[in-house]
């Protein structure tokens, strides 16, 4: 019996992976991607989280050639001020998914208490004494089963974590790659009637595009991402031909945007997510723990959903650290409560300023008077950003 069963081979799943083992414990992560591990993700990596890359022994693995630095985040909207912040406890960085998770795939296959097994886990049973998940013809059983399975985890719905999602706001996401060279040192947010779009640096000569809006957006949703994301939750380059119509309706809402994009070679396809509001109930009960977006998300205005999957790794792993194996159900569960109040904490902290963002990005007048008001004061804005960000 493994330690650990975790079901996910995003970030937060082998990010947990790498810090269990280094504390002795043995994981087996199901991944149900065959190929390349990819999603649909603005793919900037903030200060925080790149800091815990490193901790993770994953940076040196990373493919500078599908990486940019970012020196802060710049906010701005047709025809008002543009506010600048500007990190000054180091660069984030911009990082193509596939070469996030070559890295961690990399780091991962140095411990060899880790096994990464591909295929979709089913049939997952949450026992008195143990865990326990078919993937393909195989059975594996655990101590623990960590739900790493991001925005639709099967986990936390069976651990009845489930939160109620809100009744009417739902938002969604998608992103394109175009060759063309960055043309800004920062992650540019572009604000629009009810969408905002991303720009963010991933290579010398890559961008990213990303958007995220408030379905339904007047004439644009024609009800594609409802529909897809209730098919195809992560995966809605599915139907690329209705996300290719969207995109394109899209960016036409950023002009000065798309002028950079003009004459550059789309160059992946379009992937989509959402609804991205997931509350969770909490981040554990029983044999289950949930990591990463599954132990709940509000959105990706504020960017940091990798620091926030790698922090979850690093605090669940904490506690499992120093209990003896195979784990004993009530010293589990107080070790559990312990991980889910000290993330609960954490989280707080980016939830909340997420939902002011949100706030504020839904509201054209407020989010005006806010730019021109912290353009007027940049340093001040470049702390704020840090202070949650960095
Ligand atoms: C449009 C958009 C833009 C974003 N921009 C940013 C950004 O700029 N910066 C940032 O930090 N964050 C951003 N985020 C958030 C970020 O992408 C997530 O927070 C991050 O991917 C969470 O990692 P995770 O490992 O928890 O989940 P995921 O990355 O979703 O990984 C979950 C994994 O579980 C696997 N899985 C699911 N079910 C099963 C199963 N039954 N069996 C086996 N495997 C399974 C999936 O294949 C997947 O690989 C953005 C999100 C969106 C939607």
């Amino acid at each position: 019996m493994r330690d650990l069963l975790v079901i996910g081979g995003g970030p937060a799943g082998l990010a947990t992976a790498i810090c269990a083992a280094r504390a002795g414990l043995s994981v087996t992560v199901v991944e149900r991607q065959r190929g390349d591990i990819d999603k649909a993700c603005g793919e900037g990596l903030m200060p925080a989280g790149l800091r815990a890359l490193e901790r993770l022994g994953a940076l040196e693995g990373l493919d500078r050639r599908r990486c940019a630095p970012f020196r802060g985040i710049l906010y701005t909207q047709a025809g008002g001020p543009e506010a600048r912040a500007r990190f000054t406890r180091g660069d984030g960085l911009g990082v193509r998914r596939v070469a996030l998770s070559e890295a961690l795939l990399a780091r991962a296959g140095t411990l060899p208490s880790i096994e990464i097994v591909r295929g979709a886990a089913s049939g997952l049973e949450v026992l008195a004494d143990h865990v326990r998940a078919r993937v393909s013809e195989r059975e594996v059983t655990a101590s623990l089963l960590v739900g790493a399975d991001g925005l639709q985890s099967q986990v936390r719905k069976l651990a009845g974590l489930e939160g109620r999602p809100h009744p009417r706001l739902r938002r969604h996401g998608l992103r394109r790659h175009f060759a063309c060279a960055p043309w800004s040192e920062f992650v540019e947010v572009h604000w629009a009637a009810g969408v905002e779009c991303y720009v963010t640096p991933v290579g010398e000569r890559v961008v990213n595009v990303a958007f995220l809006w408030d379905a339904p957006l007047g004439h644009l949703s024609h009800d594609f991402a409802s529909a897809r994301a209730a098919q195809h939750p992560q995966h809605l380059s599915h139907d690329f031909e209705s996300v290719k119509v969207s995109f394109n309706e899209l960016i036409a809402r950023f002009p000065s945007v798309q002028e950079h994009l003009q004459s550059a070679e789309v160059t992946s396809e379009s992937r989509g997510a959402g609804p991205l509001l997931r509350p969770a109930l909490a981040r554990a009960k029983g044999r289950v723990a949930l990591v990463g977006d599954a132990a709940g998300y509000v959105d990706a205005i504020t960017g940091q959903g990798l620091s926030l999957a790698f922090m979850s790794a690093e605090r669940l792993a904490e506690q499992l650290a120093p209990l003896s194996r195979p784990f004993d159900a009530r010293v589990l569960s107080d070790a559990l409560g312990r991980y889910h109040r000290s993330l609960r904490r954490a989280w707080l902290r980016y939830a909340l300023p997420a939902q002011a963002l949100l706030g504020i990005a839904r509201r054209p007048r407020l989010r005006s008077a806010m730019l021109g008001l912290v353009a007027r004061a940049p340093s001040l804005f470049s702390r704020l950003v840090e202070d949650f960000a960095g």
